[in-house]
């Protein structure tokens, strides 16, 4: 228990530096795909395996999170970034939006209560998930997206508790091809989750595609590389696994 908690730790400290420094973990750079971008694409289709959407549903989105205790989630909120914490939104339409959809894809999850929205005002747009139990967002990045679309990132961002092992074995070995099929396994993830709820899952593309164009507008652009998959890839993948969800 321990351990992964102190995992979590790890993961969530290299997310940070991005949050808080450097373009967002979700923004992507279009490129052609290449022959090592179908091999990361091959390779998380292999681990999601197949079957129709309700296997999929029972693997995928069977809740892997580490059951994390009150104190620590106190100590999370303790220690987001102060200038997060300064720009907080707590009210007002956006954070009822926000809020809600939120909420939907937490209860499709049956995660309800475990894990809290924190919206804020950034320069940069960008979502994450913060030591397992804090889900950040941005008032720029909510704003510009529809209700679709806002899940399917939130969703995203919360498969990563579903996927911390994985992660944090990439990045002890610093395997940047291993991350980047944990990201398409995130993208599975909020794909599917956008079905259950009833939106068409190709909206996840389209925030996705959004995301981008922020990051690019904000002066934001090409350098979290090699630990994403840029935008060709995940197009790629998203079509591919759509195909499995319509099967
Ligand atoms: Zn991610």
């Amino acid at each position: 228990m321990l351990k992964r908690i102190a995992r979590i730790i790890i993961v969530s400290l290299s997310l940070t530096i991005i949050a808080v420094g450097q373009p967002n973990p979700l923004s992507t750079n279009e490129a052609r795909p290449t022959a090592k971008a179908a091999s990361e694409v091959e390779l998380a289709l292999e681990a999601l395996g197949a079957g129709t959407t309700d296997e999929l549903k029972r693997r995928l989105l069977k809740d892997r999170s580490v059951a994390l205790s009150a104190e620590y989630r106190a100590q999370a909120s303790a220690a987001l970034p102060e200038k997060a914490v300064k720009s907080r939104i707590t009210r007002g339409p956006l954070h009822q939006r926000v809020e809600a959809i939120f909420q939907r894809v937490l209860q499709l999850l049956e995660r309800s209560g475990k894990v809290e929205l924190f919206l804020y005002q950034a320069d940069v747009p960008g979502a994450m998930l913060w030591r397992g139990c804090v889900l950040l967002i941005t008032d720029n990045l909510a704003s510009e997206l529809y209700d679709s679309e806002l899940a399917g990132i939130i969703a995203h961002e919360l498969g990563h508790a579903n996927l911390m092992d994985e992660m944090v074995r990439a990045r002890q070995t610093q395997d940047q091809r291993a991350t980047r099929v944990v990201e398409l396994q995130c993208d599975a993830f909020a794909m599917l989750a956008l079905k259950l709820l009833g939106y068409g899952p190709g909206f996840y593309l389209k925030g996705l595609r959004k995301l981008e164009t922020l990051t690019v507008a904000a002066g934001r652009a090409q350098s979290y590389q090699q630990t994403h998959p840029d935008l060709a890839m995940r197009a790629e993948f998203a079509k591919r696994f759509l195909k499995l969800l319509a099967a």
